[in-house]
């Protein structure tokens, strides 16, 4: 037994060098391709002519729009297949401002801003839907507004000068000839692409990548999804519209027929061919969709065709996109027979004991119905600070949605909720994790494109002060916020025992792995009060040994734990209180040893 020990814990130790090692590596391709991306877009016009500066020229501007869609595409998984009509309003605001077809001509100086502004205002209004429709009706309403604006700039003649058009800006010294405004665009592309890693980096973009794959146990971890979409929208909005009147720029002549669909669909395949949650590969598939029909114009008939059929390989033999061709990190093959080692000695100085609040959990005759099934009836329970309180009961007894209540995502219909002195509010899931309540899901809910530690991480949301715009900034505040939480992330994962996997894209990793990841990520707010549903599920004995012993040292810190599971030898071994459940009434409550020998228990439950 002890020289298995030792060997697991030498291999654990090898293979966190081994991630520690591979993500310094990672780094260093990073900047390589970084410093080779900036070496070739500076270097382009001395290589070639100004025919290939001008398509360089195209990619940079569409890059600046796409770079903020990215955050609503890419990030939040928001279906916005219009995002053309921001592009056109850009275009038109500043061709209008400097033409001097409204007030007199202004700089464009000062309409690019003004038509950033529209974008913003515009971002939102479009966005807005996306709170509440689901995915295909909001990209049906983004392609419906892109129609609208396109015939409102082919109607309200007197300012567009409809199908006519109206003269782009002219951009000032040096910016006016060829070369200039290349290196204006590729430097405002630069700049968006180091604001938008800015906001993809920080709890921000976990945030937003959280919304997209796991939107409940986002709402648990106290993420706000309208919060955290809002300021997307705004920015997203402001870069297309800036991105449009750049584009008016490049065209000497406005008109309508410039702003087509399939602008609009190249903008969205560029990021879907790039990869969710990258910056990198959307950026390469916009040079790549920008450059393609340049390449394929002497097959012109052929050309629509090849685009086609490239989206088709890409989509199908590729579905991660270009991202995951450039993950090479998580192509080295992974430790085999693994096991979680759960550090739990640490844990005390982590989440140290909080004594002013000593907050119990109660519930009183709580009942919850769906239609005429009644899930919960009338269930009344406390768990107080430092206990570990087991709920059990067979299948479709109500465990589950009654931690759906204390989650706040069923209102009950009856009964009363309190925590600590004050009343739980009813519904409100995202107010949870602030309250110090935090939770694990039956169904480990974990996104899987993104590493251990930025899941984990996701569980601190409501731990950050940094705002939005600090954040898109990197302001020192939130860059040290940022460390601060992953430090805790780290000593977090140590703590359940998968410190080695820190940097693991998620979805390499096994079932029991994921449910040791939800507790790590829940105890990233220091819980006064955990809720876990069937953690031992699908786990090795000796993992649920290893479990147990978390669960102990976990309340040994103060924290509350509601104990939902089937394992009952878990159950008895660990619990102070232990309530039963049966069609959603309370058929025994007591401790460990009364519930052992409840004859209606045994009979109905335990089995004789
Ligand atoms: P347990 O976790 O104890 O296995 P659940 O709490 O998941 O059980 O379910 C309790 C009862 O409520 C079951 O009869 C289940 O079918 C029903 N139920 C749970 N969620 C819903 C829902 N969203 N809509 C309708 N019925 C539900
Ligand atoms: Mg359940």
């Amino acid at each position: 037994m002890s020289t298995q020990t030792t060997a697991n814990s030498a291999e654990v130790a090898i293979s966190a060098q081994v991630s520690i090692l591979a993500k310094q590596q990672s780094v260093r391709t990073q900047v390589f391709w970084l410093l080779a991306a900036i070496v070739l877009a500076v270097g382009l016009p001395f290589v070639s002519n100004d025919y290939w500066v001008s398509i360089g020229t195209r990619a940079a501007i569409y890059w600046v729009l796409i770079s903020g869609l990215n955050l609503v595409v890419g990030f939040a998984g928001q279906l916005a297949i219009g995002y053309v009509a921001l592009l056109t309003i850009g275009a038109y605001t500043t061709s209008v401002l400097t033409a001097g077809k409204v007030f007199d001509p202004i700089s464009v100086w000062l309409a690019l801003p003004i038509a950033s502004v529209m974008g913003a205002i515009f971002g939102v209004i479009v966005g807005l839907p996306a709170l509440r429709l689901r995915t295909f009706y909001f990209a049906m309403t983004t392609l419906g507004f892109a129609t609208i604006v396109t015939q409102i700039a082919l109607a309200w003649q007197s300012v567009t000068g409809g199908g006519i058009g109206i003269p782009g800006p002219e951009m000032p010294a040096p910016f006016d000839d060829n070369l200039g405004f290349y290196y204006l665009c590729l430097g405002l592309a630069a700049v968006c692409t180091w604001l938008t890693a800015n906001i993809a980096r920080s709890r921000f973009g976990s945030g937003l990548i959280a919304v997209r794959d796991a939107e409940v146990a986002a709402e648990a971890c106290g993420i706000s999804k309208s919060h955290l979409l809002i300021p997307v929208f705004i920015l997203a909005g402001a870069l297309a519209a800036f991105s449009g009147g750049l584009f008016a720029g490049l065209q000497t002549y406005v008109t309508p027929d410039a702003f087509t669909f399939e602008l609009s669909l190249l903008f969205f395949i560029s990021i879907l061919i790039g990869g969710r949650g990258s910056i990198y590969g959307p950026m390469i598939g916009t040079i790549i969709l920008v450059i393609l029909p340049e390449i394929a114009a002497p097959l012109a008939a052929w050309s629509t065709f090849l685009y086609a059929f490239l989206l088709l390989v890409i989509v199908l033999a590729m579905p991660g996109g270009i991202a995951v061709l450039l993950d090479f990190n998580n192509r080295r093959p992974l430790a085999k027979h693994r096991t979680v080692a759960p550090e739990t000695q640490m844990l005390a100085a982590l989440n140290p004991h909080n004594r002013s609040s000593n907050n119990s959990l109660t519930l009183q005759d709580i009942v919850l119905t769906f239609g005429s099934v009644r899930a919960i009836d009338g269930v009344t329970l406390e768990v107080k600070p430092g206990k570990i309180h087991g709920l059990i009961g067979p299948n479709g007894s109500g465990k589950t949605t009654t931690l759906n209540v204390i989650s706040g995502y069923y209102s009950p219909n009856q009964g009363t909720m309190t925590f600590g002195q004050t009343a739980l509010p009813t519904g409100l899931p995202h107010l949870r994790a602030s309250r110090g309540i935090a939770r694990t899901f039956q169904t480990p809910r974990i996104v899987g494109e993104i590493s251990v530690l930025e899941n984990v991480m996701i569980g601190g949301a409501t731990k950050g002060k940094a705002n939005f715009l600090e954040a898109l900034l990197a302001m020192p505040k939130e860059k040290a916020e940022r460390k601060a939480l992953k430090d805790r992330a780290l000593a977090l994962l140590a703590v359940v025992g998968l410190g080695s996997l820190a940097h693991v894209r998620t979805d390499r990793l096994q079932h029991s792995e994921l449910r040791f990841i939800e507790i790590a990520r829940a105890l990233m707010i220091a819980p006064d009060f955990l809720m876990l549903d069937e953690p031992a599920a699908g786990l090795s004995s000796d993992e649920i040994n290893k479990l147990g012993a978390l669960i102990q040292a976990i309340s040994a810190c103060g924290t509350g734990v509601l104990l939902v599971e089937h394992h009952v030898d878990l159950i008895f071994a660990i619990c102070d209180d232990v309530t039963v459940l049966n069609l959603g009434k309370i058929l025994a409550a007591g401790t460990p040893d009364e519930i052992r020998a409840h004859k209606e228990v045994v009979n109905a439950y335990l089995g004789g």
